[in-house]
């Protein structure tokens, strides 16, 4: 099980997916167990379509 701080929300307008490195994005070629920080940069969110930079850590988030 991922921890927070390995988790990563997208901050696109009514979005809110969640990239959890357990379960990667088989939608856009992203295998289980890669981390955040390892998925290449033209990474887009497969919900709403922004960047990595509008991902945010979910243990941030929530201090
Ligand atoms: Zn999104």
């Amino acid at each position: 099980m991922a921890k927070t701080e390995e988790m990563y929300q997208c901050q696109g307008p009514q979005c809110g997916y969640i990239y959890n490195p357990d379960k990667g994005c088989k939608k856009k070629g992203v295998a289980k167990g890669v981390k955040f920080e390892d998925i290449p940069e033209d990474f887009k969110c497969p919900s709403c379509g922004v960047g990595k930079k509008f991902f945010k850590c979910l243990a941030e988030q929530n201090q």
